[in-house]
Order: structure tokens, then C-alpha cells, then sequence
């Protein structure tokens, strides 16, 4: 095969939701069955072709495979299960008789249909992107069903570009499956590299054959240390594969892409394989200080992709620190490019679309195409020397500097009260009082409750738009929300809910709600990132020092709690979800930016006491979230986001029954974490993973109330009563039903009324069926 040069600047991958979310309204008609297959196909390839001109108009290469094919119409690792053949048995009669998944198939396993329940979904590494888990057994029949990825390759090909097809590595693709139900004990899914790897040999090949220069193969799970695999197996597992990959002559260039970290012991191993290039996130990860002469030597051969351009942030970043980053990796290899450090997909469009932010902010600021832009900056630099980008990068230093001395960056006031805290401000009575204080709520065993939101209606959505528009005003738009909490309370009471919520109608997002009360924060108006499938969210920037100017959820939660005797909610977002779902500064430690959003916090708890709001809860489904992938960086972490929930919690009265929810249910490293929380309840996702978390809390010594999700909120399908009463049997065998709580798996917001109304129903029904036998 014919070696082929590797572009000097390229990105991993570029958001595919669209700049106007073009792609999440057609996915969604076309679940709603008002367009057809057709029709959501063409707007893809609209989609697509526009994303591809806009790449080439800000710097990367037309026709030298820099343009990646990165779009999914959901998620790349059930793009990749489907292009490999990976398709649980229960879904088989989905597809066409020679295998082939088309796009309602496709659709079908992502969200499930009737009793047969959807992949289960869960974050992908340190990021706020969630992937669908394949489900691979010792049967699993691995197939190559190329048709998608070729057929893009081909559309890019008759628009006149050569792109580069990227697909998920064969070693993360096995490392982020679970082993299929009915596999025997101890199977783990990276036992079948050596049969998946063949399927991928296959899909190299045709692509070679349809003109595809370079592959792109994303490995990230090399970089992480946080699968429950050996890293020897792991290591072994990518030298295998990869050598067995290289083997081929008709195949293309491959380029292997390591994102969101260091390779360390990986290096050698892919150096040792016949990859042509190397990628390597060099913002979050460090290229290692020695390398044996083996190494070193095959190396020099490939092309290192430097990963400098920060893909995870929205900050403009240091450019001229970025491109002296690029510029040590030569010494390793003549062949050095430049890229972003990770895909773009966790970055919104273009800063250009922010009309209303301050330009001062937004010259402080980068999104995916201005990164683009620093990728083509920097490849120019490498090619023509520092000289021909000498502006670019002044440009960039400018505004840093700019940044650092901005009012509102560092405020005294905060500052001072940070350093004033002590130990005593992180810990709440003993919990054995708390539980006595507690007493007089007066709840029965198994009690029940839900997350916090309920529906949001087209009627809220429009409410809050015509708000937004002027064509509401805020008397107007916050009588509907009362009028809506109104509604959400009769319900709970009427379905026999025990701890009612108000709904949280009035929230846009968990986190931008907040963010739009709190100083030190901004928000965009189009800055929207994909979280899962169709679903994204609009991250707020973080951008100076945080404090609460006035009371943000008393109205809301004191309201709901005058129309009934049932105890109220409150309802917070803790300060690492904060963190973790906002693009936070980088000019300090997360933890000091933690502990100052953790104070405002702890000031709204103390005001919603006052109120008489007696049952707290704040959220912290992203605590995992933002667990850093390299153990040796776990307890500095667990350290700060531990502390920072104590923190905002620490000042509640024993009374106060303070909740905690978590979105997922794979403790693992985090039980302890979880447990320092000190939350007198915590809720988790368990219904997606059918209870199967039980086990694991039971040997956990966890002691305080808990409550594992019954209902899968995540699809619209409504679990009978007779399925919820077995989940909860489940539970009770392995937790005290003194200390056991029946909730859903998470906030209904996403949900119709319909189904939401269903499945309480049968959530109250098995909740009272599984009383009457304790
Ligand atoms: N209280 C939030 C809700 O119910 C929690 C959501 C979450 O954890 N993601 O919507
Ligand atoms: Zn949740």
C-alpha cells in the first residue's frame, strides 16, 4: 500500500447536532412520523455537505483527508456496533433479512420499544457526551455492515472532497461494551478482539477500495484507567489488534486517535504496531519525558498528530503555548500535524453566533469553528515557521491577558470568604440525630417521591420563549408557573406521592437556571452541545468569581409548599454538576471555583430552612462525570467535589432532610465518594440496568436512605406495575426497607403527561403491594 502524507492540520471530530440543531429537529420529526426516512435523510446529507464547506472555508484541507466524517444521527459507538453487526438478539426483528439496519432499526435499539429495552446509556469518559453500551457475549456474531460509512465517504467524494472516515477503535469499542445477558461468569467483552478485528480489517479494506486516503480509528479507552480490565490486557489487546490491522496491503493510512489523556504505556504499544499516525491529546495529557530507543525509533516513522487545540473548552486558550507544544513534538518525527485535542462535539458552533454577549467575553472565547481556525493557524505556523503566525498568536495572548485583569475575574468579597472557612463548615449533626430529627416528617416505609421535574409542555417551552421574545412579562410568564406548579402538585397528591416536588417548570436547564441568578456567570444563546442522541444541552460560561445576588428557588419551592401538607422539595443543582455542565474558567483550581459556587448554594439552603422547606435536595449527577480517568488524579478530585457538596450541604439543620441524585448507578471508585456526600437520601439510575446496582450497594456498607431508580425515564416506554414491584422485591432483599426510597431513575422533564401519569401509577401500585409483604 502507498503511504499517504497526513495533513498538517486536522480536527478528531466536529459537532454534528447542527448550528441550529437542524439535526435534532429532523430526528425528532421523524420519530414524531411527521417526515419519513427520505426526507430525514436528505436534511443529514444537507447537514453534512454544509458542515464540510464550512470546515474547508476556515483552513482544513479539501482533498487531503483533514476533513473527519465524524456525523452520527445518534451516537458514534451504536454506529459502530451497527457497522460491526454487534445488534442484541432482542432487536433482530428489526432488521432486513441480510442484516442491515436502517434508520428505524437504528432508532429502535437506541430507545427501545415495548418490553424490549433500549442499550444502556452511559458518559463517555470525562465528558458530558453519553454513548450507548454495546452488548457483546460469547456468541455475539460480528459482521460487517459497511453501508453508512461508505455511503458518506462517497457523498463527501461527489462533493469534491476527500474526507477521512472515523470509526471507533475495535479496543474501545470492546472496553466500552458489557457482557450480553446470559454470558457466563467472568466473560468480559475484550475476550472477542480477535474476531472483531477481522470486521474492521474488512471495512479498512473497502474503504481503500472506495479511495479513502486515511482512516481515523478513536482509542480513547487506551488513555483511561478506568475500565475494569488490566491495563496488560488492555495493552496486549491494542497490539493485537493493531498489528493485525496494519497487516493489510490494500487498507488505508490509519491514524489512531488517543483523546482525553495521556497514552503512557500505550505509546510503546502503538509505536510497536504498523498505525501510520499517532494522536495524542497534549492538553490534557503529557507526551511521556522518556522513551526506550525502540520507541523513539518508530516514531520518527509516523506522523504524530498534536493534540493542542483544547477541544473540551470554549476558552481561547494560550496559542502561542499551543504552538511551541506542536513544535517540541518534532523532535520526535519529521511528520508532525497539529489537531484539536479531542473531537469539537463538546463545543457549541461559532462564538460568532452570540450577538449577546459581551465582546469583551467573547474575545476571550473559542468555539468549535474558531478552534478549526487555531488548528489552520497553527498548521500554517509549522509549515511556513513562527514568523507567518506572529499576529495570530499576539492576538491570542492579548486577550488573555486582557481576561486576567477583568472586573468581575477575581472579586474580593468572595475571596475573603473562602479563605475564612473551616472544617466545621463541611460537617452536619451525626446522622443517627439527623434521622431522629427527621422523624417528624412523618413518612411511611418505602417512601415515595420523584426527582424533581415533571413534563416540560409545549406550553412551558412556549411560555418561556414568549418571555424571552418580550412577548410575555414576568408577571405574566410567573403566574403560568405558578399556575403549572399548581397543577404538578394536585397531581402528586392525587397519584399518592409521599415527598412532592414543585416541577421545576421554570427551568430552562438544571444548571443555566442557576447560572443565570448567579454573578460570575454568562450565557449563550445558540451555544448548544449534544448530550445524548437528539437531546443537548447549552453549557453556561464560568467565567469570574461566583456569589448569589438574592434568593433563587425560595419563591418557587415556598409556593408549592402552601398548596399542600405533603413535605416539599427543594430542588438545587450541586457546585460540581454546576461546574461540570458549564465551560468553567481555567485560571484556577477547580476546586477553589467549586467551593465558591458551594457558598451561594449553602446561602439559598439556609433561605429555603427558613421558609419551612424541610426536604432539600441537590443534585450531583455529574460527581462521576468529572472523575479524571488516571487513578493517580481520583482522590484530589473525589477530594474538592466531596468537599464542595458538604459544603453547600454543611449548614442545613438536622432537621432538614438533605437529598442527593445521581444519574447512574456504576459506583465503582465513587461509593466512597458517595457515602462522604453524608446525603441522608440519594437517589440512582437502576431501572436501566435492572436493579442490578442492589448487589453492589448491599456489600457497599452504605447506610444512609437510598433510593435505585424503578422507571427507565430515558424512553417512553411505561414499566407495568407488576415489572416495578419486582424491581423494588429486588432492592428490599438486599437493602432495609427502613431506609429504602421508590423514585424513578431521574426528572421526568424529557417525558409526555401520558406516560408519566402511567407510569406513577404503577409505581404507587408496586409500592403499595410490596408494603403489604414486609
Ligand atoms: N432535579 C433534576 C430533574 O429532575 C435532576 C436531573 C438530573 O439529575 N439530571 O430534572
Ligand atoms: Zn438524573
Amino acid at each position: 500500500m502507498t503511504t499517504h502524507a497526513f495533513p498538517k492540520g486536522t480536527i478528531l471530530g466536529y459537532p454534528r447536532i447542527g448550528r441550529r440543531r437542524e439535526l435534532k429537529r429532523a430526528v425528532e420529526a421523524f420519530w414524531a412520523g411527521s417526515i419519513d426516512a427520505a426526507e430525514l435523510e436528505a436534511r443529514a446529507a444537507e447537514l453534512r455537505a454544509a458542515t464540510r464547506e464550512r470546515l474547508a472555508e476556515l483552513g482544513l484541507e479539501r482533498t487531503g483527508s483533514a476533513i473527519p466524517e465524524s456525523f452520527s444521527y445518534y451516537d458514534q459507538v451504536l454506529d459502530t456496533a451497527v457497522a460491526v453487526g454487534a445488534v442484541p438478539p432482542r432487536f433482530t426483528r428489526f432488521l432486513a433479512a441480510d442484516g442491515e439496519v436502517d434508520l428505524a432499526a437504528y432508532f429502535t435499539i437506541a430507545r427501545g420499544v415495548g418490553d424490549d429495552a433500549p442499550l444502556e446509556m452511559t458518559k463517555w469518559f470525562d465528558s458530558n457526551y453519553h454513548y450507548l453500551v454495546p452488548e457483546i457475549g460469547p456468541d455475539t456474531v460480528f459482521e460487517l455492515h459497511p453501508e453508512r460509512i461508505l455511503s458518506e465517504f462517497a457523498e463527501a467524494k461527489a462533493q469534491g472532497f476527500l474526507t477521512r472516515p472515523v470509526i471507533v477503535g475495535p479496543v474501545t469499542f470492546l472496553l466500552l461494551a458489557k457482557a450480553a445477558e446470559g454470558a457466563p461468569a467472568g466473560f468480559r467483552p475484550l475476550d472477542r478482539i480477535a474476531d472483531l478485528v477481522p470486521v474492521y480489517a474488512r471495512l479498512l479494506d473497502r474503504l481503500a477500495a472506495a479511495g479513502a486516503e486515511w482512516a481515523q480509528l478513536d482509542e480513547p479507552a487506551l488513555v483511561s484507567e478506568s475500565f475494569d480490565e488490566s491495563r496488560d490486557r488492555v495493552l496486549e489487546a491494542a497490539a493485537v489488534a493493531y498489528d493485525a490491522l496494519g497487516a493489510s496491503d490494500a487498507r488505508p493510512s490509519i491514524f489512531v486517535a488517543a483523546p482525553y489523556g495521556s497514552l503512557d504505556g500505550a505509546l510503546p504499544v502503538l509505536a510497536a504496531t504498523p498505525v501510520e499516525a499517532i494522536g495524542l491529546d497534549l492538553v490534557r495529557g503529557t507526551f511521556p519525558a522518556h522513551l526506550d530507543p525502540a520507541t523513539e525509533e518508530s516514531l520518527a516513522a509516523k506522523t504524530l498528530v498534536a493534540g493542542v487545540v483544547d477541544g473540551h473548552n470554549i476558552w481561547r486558550g494560550d496559542l502561542g503555548a499551543a504552538f511551541a507544544r506542536a513544535e517540541a513534538v518534532q523532535h520526535l518525527s519529521n511528520a508532525v500535524a497539529v489537531s484539536t485535542s479531542t473531537s469539537l462535539l463538546h463545543v457549541p458552533h461559532d462564538v460568532a453566533d452570540e450577538a449577546a454577549l459581551e465582546p469583551r467575553l467573547v474575545s476571550w472565547l473559542a468555539f468549535a469553528d474558531q478552534k478549526v481556525a487555531q488548528v489552520a493557524t497553527l498548521a500554517r505556523g509549522l509549515i511556513d515557521g513562527r514568523e507567518a503566525i506572529e499576529t495570530d498568536l499576539a492576538g491570542a495572548s492579548a486577550a488573555l491577558a486582557d481576561r486576567a485583569g477583568a472586573a468581575g475575574v477575581r472579586v474580593p468579597a468572595v475571596r475573603q470568604r473562602l479563605a475564612a472557612l473551616a472544617a466545621g463548615d463541611f460537617t452536619r449533626a451525626s446522622y443517627d440525630d439527623r434521622v431522629a430529627a427527621q422523624a417528624s416528617l412523618d413518612l411511611p416505609e418505602l417512601p415515595t417521591t420523584t426527582i424533581g421535574s415533571f413534563p416540560q409542555t409545549g406550553d412551558i417551552r412556549r411560555a418561556r420563549a414568549r418571555l424571552v421574545k418580550g412577548e410575555l412579562d414576568e408577571g405574566g410568564y410567573r403566574q403560568l408557573m405558578r399556575d403549572e406548579i399548581e397543577r404538578v402538585v394536585r397531581l402528586q397528591e392525587e397519584l399518592g406521592l409521599d415527598v412532592l416536588v414543585h416541577g421545576e417548570p421554570e427551568r430552562n436547564d438544571m444548571v443555566q437556571y442557576f447560572a443565570e441568578l448567579l454573578d460570575g456567570f454568562a450565557v449563550t444563546q445558540h451555544g448548544w452541545v449534544q448530550s445524548y442522541g437528539s437531546r443537548c444541552t447549552r453549557p453556561s460560561i464560568l467565567w469570574g468569581d461566583v456569589s448569589r445576588a438574592a434568593p433563587m428557588t425560595v419563591e418557587w419551592s415556598t409556593y408549592a409548599q402552601s398548596l399542600t401538607e405533603k413535605p416539599v422539595k427543594g430542588m438545587l443543582t450541586g457546585p460540581v454538576t454546576i461546574l461540570a455542565w458549564s465551560f468553567v474558567r481555567d485560571d484556577q483550581p477547580l476546586g477553589d471555583t467549586a467551593r465558591q459556587v458551594a457558598l451561594a448554594l449553602r446561602d439559598e439552603i439556609g433561605d429555603l430552612e427558613h421558609a419551612g422547606i424541610r426536604v432539600i435536595q441537590v443534585d450531583e449527577p455529574a460527581l462521576r462525570e468529572l472523575l479524571p480517568l488516571k487513578r493517580a488524579d481520583q482522590p484530589a478530585y473525589l477530594d474538592w467535589s466531596v468537599g464542595s457538596f458538604r459544603l453547600a450541604t454543611g449548614g442545613a439543620a438536622p432537621a432538614t432532610q438533605v437529598h442527593t441524585h445521581l444519574c447512574y448507578s456504576e459506583f465503582g471508585v465513587v461509593i466512597d465518594a458517595i457515602k462522604n456526600l453524608d446525603a441522608d437520601v440519594t437517589s440512582i439510575e437502576a431501572a436501566r440496568s435492572r436493579m442490578e446496582v442492589v448487589d453492589d450497594l448491599g456489600a457497599s456498607g452504605f447506610d444512609h436512605g437510598i433510593g435505585p431508580g424503578v422507571y427507565d425515564i430515558h424512553s417512553p416506554r411505561v414499566p407495568s406495575a407488576v415489572e416495578v414491584q419486582a424491581l423494588l422485591e429486588r432492592a428490599v432483599a438486599e437493602i432495609p426497607a427502613s431506609r429504602l426510597w421508590v423514585n424513578p431513575d431521574c426528572g421526568l422533564k424529557t417525558r409526555g403527561y401520558d406516560e408519566t401519569v402511567a407510569s406513577l401509577e404503577h409505581i404507587i401500585q408496586a409500592t403499595r403491594a410490596v408494603r403489604a409483604e414486609l
